[in-house]
């Protein structure tokens, strides 16, 4: 369609009059009104079209508008659109078996939720009644949902608002995940780190009581607060903690899985298999909210003649559901789960290792699959952060140059404090991806004048 920019303001004329926004000071939002969005790409009223390396809210990995997934929610709308889950609906049973196929060892039961946060927040319930316990260990440097007990599992910035207003809830720990290029552990090597982050959870464990302790929970690969890939052998000896002591290990994969690691589910990289998986984005890309619990044998076992006290009147969307079974369908047709990891090993990876022997601004490019994250320093021996941690207003504007930069060219980056993440769709050809580097480098140009 023609660019339209009167309905252009006529839309972001409502939505500042009408919309209150996640995560803002609600007068300093200023939305861009989007008209349309297909494959990679979408587009302003204006007719500006940017290159998506977001996948929206990391979700979108089948990308926009896919025809597959479009057709199987019109086709489920014109056949029942809401059922409750006390029924038996064929979608939502067959996303549930998809789901259960693609999981590692005896995870073969799903409770679907409407969200990433839901699916935490449910996880954690039947860690709690299946354990006796109450206490959940997290990381810092994590983000695990919105909701109160998945914000007070968070480990950023985020929570502490949170804390300070009394929306958060207790009986949650935090400990330090691996991070060799920051190191809690003085360790220079990624054996090193995997020991000396697994020596701290053990301590952390022995501390807080092991007999008090339901659950940990981690992301596979920590998402937004770095692209933390583990060190091999550090799930593993989550894995083997858990056991020694009955704790229940929960794997939230809700940014990490379902194609963005490369592997349908991140933990397939190293082989571990937790007693529950969260999910949520990439199981539908996002079309129709859709989260959820996988859950393993044994925690089924615990409500086989128990109540389980929860539930949700979306549990299990038949749209959501369709959706799924689509989305799933599709990206085991067309190989997506593949070209997301070989984007990364032949394109992204090499292509962001090359950027940062140029760009003295870079101190570290991390990730896999189409999930990385490229942390700006200062000074790359100091490894001073080009803004700090938890940075408020007045602190970013370095990184802000370069994300304007990258959306001025035409792409849409995500960033958070000092790290510009490039997380595009699954679906992303080899000549968008080199696009988007193009565009990167040009503007990490912005960044580079700040090292010293
Ligand atoms: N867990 C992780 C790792 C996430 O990245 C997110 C969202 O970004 C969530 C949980 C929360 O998911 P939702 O926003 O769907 O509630």
């Amino acid at each position: 369609p023609a660019p339209d920019p009167a309905e252009g303001r006529r839309v972001f004329a409502e939505d500042r009059a009408h919309l209150f926004h996640s995560w803002a000071a609600q007068g300093a939002v200023n939305p861009i009104p989007v008209a349309g969005a297909a494959g990679r790409h979408f587009w302003d009223y204006e007719g500006k079209r940017y290159l998506d390396f977001s996948s929206q809210f990391i979700n979108l990995n089948i990308g926009h508008a896919h025809p597959k997934v479009v057709a199987a929610i019109k086709e489920q709308a014109d056949r029942i659109c809401m059922i409750a889950s006390t029924f038996a609906n064929d979608k939502r049973g067959e996303a549930a078996r998809l789901i259960t196929e693609l999981a590692p060892g005896d995870l073969n039961h799903v409770f679907f939720t409407n969200g990433g946060a839901d699916a935490n927040e449910h996880a954690v319930r039947m860690a709690r009644m299946h354990t006796g316990r109450p206490k959940v260990l997290s990381t810092y440097r994590s983000y695990h949902g919105g909701t109160a007990t998945a914000i007070s599992l968070t480990g950023d910035p985020r929570r502490w608002a949170n804390e300070r207003s009394g929306s958060a809830t207790g009986n949650i720990a935090h400990f330090f995940g691996p991070y060799l290029y920051r190191s809690h552990f003085h360790a220079t090597t990624e054996a090193e780190e995997s020991a000396r982050a697994l020596a701290h959870l053990a301590e952390v464990i022995e501390f807080e009581g092991p007999a008090t302790i339901a659950a940990i929970l981690l992301e596979t690969v920590v998402g937004t607060a770095g692209i933390l890939v583990p060190p091999p052998g550090y799930l593993a000896g989550v894995r083997a903690l858990c056991d020694t002591y009955g704790i229940v290990f929960i794997a939230d994969e809700v940014m990490s899985g379902f194609g963005r690691a490369g592997e349908w589910f991140a933990v397939d990289h190293w082989g571990v298999t937790p007693d529950l998986i969260t999910f949520a984005k990439g199981v539908n890309s996002g079309y129709v909210p859709l989260g959820g619990v996988i859950v393993s044998d044994a925690i089924h076992e615990t409500f086989r003649e128990v109540v389980y006290p929860g539930g949700l009147t979306y549990s299990g969307h038949p749209l959501a559901c369709a959706a799924a079974v689509a989305t799933i369908t599709a990206m085991k047709e067309e190989g997506i789960v593949e070209n997301a990891a070989r984007i990364g090993e032949d394109v992204l990876g090499p292509g962001l290792r090359e950027l940062a022997e140029r760009h003295p601004s870079i101190g570290e490019v991390r990730g896999l699959g189409v999930f990385w994250a490229v942390e700006l320093v200062r000074n790359r021996e100091t490894r001073e952060m080009l803004v700090p941690y938890a940075a408020g207003a007045g602190q970013t504007g370095p990184v802000d140059e370069v994300v304007a930069g990258c959306k001025e060219r035409g792409m849409w980056p995500v960033y958070n404090f000092n790290r510009i993440h490039l997380v595009p769709p699954c679906t992303i050809t080899d000549d968008e991806a080199r696009q988007g580097l193009e565009i990167l480098d040009a503007a990490l140009d912005a960044a580079d004048k700040y090292v010293d």
